[in-house]
């Protein structure tokens, strides 16, 4: 089946990544947000994402118009009902994600593949609650989707070889590399990846050295393009701190502890990039 009619659920950083890659293979995409604004500023987000392309002659100016035309941003999930493929990209909330699927599940076309851009939420849970199992799946993509060239596949326990094998096809088809793994929370990147952003906020709360020097420390001395805090600052801090909450609940380790730091700042409201505020200051 050649999957050309997609929807993004969530306008927000991921969402509207998601949006703009498949825009820009030339699909078509319906990109649904609760939020006006965040319908807005996704739009103007995939705007000067493709401008910055254009500048570094990565996109021709003709593929930009083609992919701002080809994104359609809406509130209404009954536009849904014509996608071959339906991307969960909303906040990271088991709840919420429950519910999202059950309105997806009663508008979608029988042959729709349900995807979920989850960072750690278990495949095989949000695939129960629907009517298709096993044409469901897990689609992570990496953050700033347009530049990251992994997509992470995530197969539930009853998705079938067909949804599979069309889901690692078109990520190829975006121009991105899958690489498959088992479900389990936080799959490989987040299980990874997570708890060194935790302990680095352990050290800043425990005084070892302060928000600079951990970020060049572990920059300069491990050669990674940005350190654990401005990183944690880049995914969003509640999102970050959901994650180590599903690894800390459904792996039952002590060692995955969320940080009281890093709870105390998501109180605050202090979420990082998108608040203008996280372990750095932005514009
Ligand atoms: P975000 O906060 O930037 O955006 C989430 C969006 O979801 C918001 O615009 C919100 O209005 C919208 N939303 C909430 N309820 C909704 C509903 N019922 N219907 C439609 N939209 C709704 O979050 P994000 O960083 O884009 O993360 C989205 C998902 O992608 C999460 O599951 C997250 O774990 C995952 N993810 C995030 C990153 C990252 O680096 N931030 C990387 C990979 C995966």
């Amino acid at each position: 089946m050649a999957i050309q009619k997609i929807g993004v659920i969530g306008a927000g950083q991921m969402g509207n990544g998601i949006a703009q890659v498949f825009a820009q293979a030339a699909c078509h995409v319906v990109m649904i947000d609760v939020s006006a604004d965040a319908l807005k500023k996704g739009i103007e987000t995939i705007g000067k994402s493709a401008a910055k392309l254009v500048e570094k002659g990565k996109l021709q100016p003709h593929q930009m118009a083609q992919t701002m035309a080809l994104v359609m941003p809406s509130s209404d999930y009954g536009l849904l009902r014509d996608r071959d493929l339906i991307i969960e990209a909303a906040t990271e909330n088991l709840d919420l994600k429950r519910k999202i699927f059950a309105q997806i599940d009663a508008v979608a076309g029988d042959n729709s593949i349900l995807a979920s851009n989850t960072s750690s939420i278990s495949i095989t849970t949000l695939a129960a609650g629907t009517k298709r199992p096993r044409k469901f799946i897990g689609m992570h993509f990496m953050n700033p989707v347009p530049l990251m060239q992994l997509v992470e596949i995530i197969r539930g326990l009853d998705t079938d070889d067909e949804t599979y094998n069309a889901i690692m096809e078109t990520a190829k088809r975006l121009g991105k590399t899958a690489v498959a793994c088992n479900d389990s929370p936080g799959f490989v990147s987040n299980r990874i990846l997570l708890p060194m952003i935790n302990e680095a906020v352990f050290a800043l709360m425990e005084g070892v050295a302060d928000v600079e020097s951990i970020d060049n420390i572990m920059k300069l001395g491990m050669n990674h393009p940005i350190g654990p805090l401005a990183l944690a600052d880049l995914i969003g801090l509640d999102t970050c701190l959901s994650i180590m909450e599903v690894l800390h609940r459904d792996l039952g380790d002590s060692k995955y502890r969320p940080c009281p730091l890093l709870r105390k700042y998501v109180a605050a409201g202090h979420l990082g990039r998108k608040s203008g505020r996280g372990f750095h200051k932005y514009a």
